[in-house]
C-alpha cells in the first residue's frame, strides 16, 4: 500500500510540498484515520497568506472527518465514553489536551498547558500526520472524538470540527435563547450556522454583514433581517450580540449595542488589531456581560455534530461548502475567497 502523504506548509506564499510519511506506530489511546473530508477554515487561508502565524513545517487543516483504520491498545474513547472501533466514521476537535493540568481540571481543556492543535503543529519525526490536508491523520490521546451519525455527510462532520464547535460554544455561553433577541456580526459559515441554530432555539435573529453576496444568504438561515450596517434602531434591541467577524468596527458595535443587562460574546477577533476603547463606567452602570470564546469546549463538538445531523436536511448546510477538490489539487483550494469553504475530499 502506498504510504500516507500530505501537503506540507513551509511558510506564507511558499508552494505546498507533497511529502510521504512512514506509517505511524500507535500508542495507547491513539488512532489512525483515513481522511474522507477536510474543509478549509478562514484561519487556514489567513495562515497560508501570512496573516496568522503558525509553527512550520506543518500540515494545515483542522476541520477533518475520516474512517478509523487502526487503533492503539487500549483503543481511544469517544466523548460519550464508548470505545472507538476500526471502520467507524468520526471527526475530532481542534485540540488534544493532557487531562491533568489546572486548565484541564477547571473546565478549559481547550486551553491546556500542553495543548496540541491539529493543523497548527510543527511536524516532528514522531508526529507527522497532524493536519487534515493529508491522506491520513494520526490522532493523539486526549483528543475530543465524536462519531458521525448515519446520514451526516463526512464534509459536514469535518466542518463541525471548527465552525460547528465554535458556534455551539458561543451559543452555550449565551444560554437559553428561547424568545430572546440575538444580534450577529458576520455572515460567513459561522454566522449563518449560528443564525440557524439560534432560530431553532427560539431566538429572533438579526445579522449585520457588509458583503452583499453573503447577506443574500442570511434569510435562508433563519434570520429575520440582514443589515449592511448598524442602524439607528439597533441600540438596546439585542439581549445578546455575538461577533464572528473580528472586524474592529463590528467588535466595537457588538459591545456597544446590547440592552442594559445584555451580553456580548467575542469569537472572531483572533488576529492582531488595534486596541479597542471601552468605557468601564458604561459596562458597570449597564450591568453588562462580556465573554470571549476560543477553541471551544470538547462538549461543544458533540453538540454541533448532533445538531448538524438533526437539522441539515432542513437548512441544507452543505451548500455552504465547496467546491470539492481531490487531495492532489488541495493547494488550489487556498485561492477560493471566503464565501465558500473549499472542500477537499479524501
Ligand atoms: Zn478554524
Ligand atoms: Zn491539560
Amino acid at each position: 500500500m502506498r504510504p500516507p502523504w500530505g501537503w506540507v506548509f513551509d511558510g506564507p506564499e511558499q508552494p505546498l510540498r507533497a511529502v510521504e510519511f512512514d506509517w505511524p506506530r500507535l500508542g495507547a489511546g491513539e488512532a489512525l484515520v483515513r481522511v474522507t473530508a477536510a474543509t478549509l477554515c478562514g484561519s487556514d487561508l489567513h495562515t497560508r497568506h501570512g496573516r496568522r502565524p503558525t509553527p512550520v513545517p506543518t500540515i494545515l487543516g483542522h476541520e477533518t472527518a475520516g474512517e478509523v483504520i487502526a487503533v492503539g491498545e487500549p483503543a481511544p474513547r469517544y466523548l460519550d465514553g464508548t470505545a472507538v472501533g476500526v471502520g467507524e466514521r468520526l471527526t475530532w476537535g481542534l485540540c488534544a489536551s493532557c487531562g491533568e493540568c489546572r486548565y484541564c481540571h477547571s473546565g478549559l481543556p481547550q486551553k491546556c498547558d500542553r495543548l496540541f492543535k491539529y493543523g497548527h503543529a510543527a511536524l516532528t519525526s514522531e508526529w507527522g500526520l497532524s493536519g487534515g490536508l493529508a491522506t491520513h491523520v494520526h490522532l493523539r490521546g486526549g483528543s475530543a472524538l465524536v462519531a458521525l451519525p448515519a446520514g451526516l455527510p463526512d464534509e459536514l462532520g469535518a466542518a463541525a470540527a471548527c465552525a460547528g464547535g465554535t458556534v455551539a460554544g458561543a451559543l452555550r455561553l449565551a444560554g437559553d435563547l428561547a424568545g430572546r433577541r440575538l444580534l450577529l456580526f458576520g455572515a460567513g459559515m459561522l454566522g449563518l450556522l449560528a443564525s440557524a441554530m439560534a432560530a431553532d432555539a427560539g431566538a429572533v435573529v438579526i445579522v449585520v454583514e457588509p458583503d452583499e453576496a453573503r447577506r443574500e444568504q442570511v434569510a435562508r438561515f433563519g434570520a429575520s433581517q440582514a443589515l449592511a450596517a448598524v442602524t439607528s434602531d439597533l441600540p438596546d434591541w439585542a439581549d445578546v450580540a455575538i461577533d464572528f467577524s473580528g472586524h474592529p468596527t463590528a467588535v466595537a458595535a457588538s459591545l456597544a449595542l446590547p440592552r442594559l443587562g445584555g451580553q456580548t460574546i467575542w469569537v472572531g477577533a483572533v488576529f492582531p488589531a488595534p486596541p479597542l476603547e471601552v468605557s468601564a463606567e458604561q459596562l458597570v452602570r449597564r450591568c453588562r456581560r462580556l465573554d470571549g470564546l476560543h477553541n471551544y469546549h470538547p462538549s461543544d463538538l458533540a453538540t454541533a455534530v448532533d445538531y448538524l445531523a438533526q437539522r441539515d436536511r432542513h437548512w441544507g448546510f452543505s451548500r455552504l461548502l465547496g467546491p470539492v477538490l481531490p487531495l492532489a489539487a488541495a493547494p488550489g483550494a487556498f485561492d477560493c475567497r471566503g464565501a465558500v469553504r473549499p472542500l477537499i475530499a479524501g
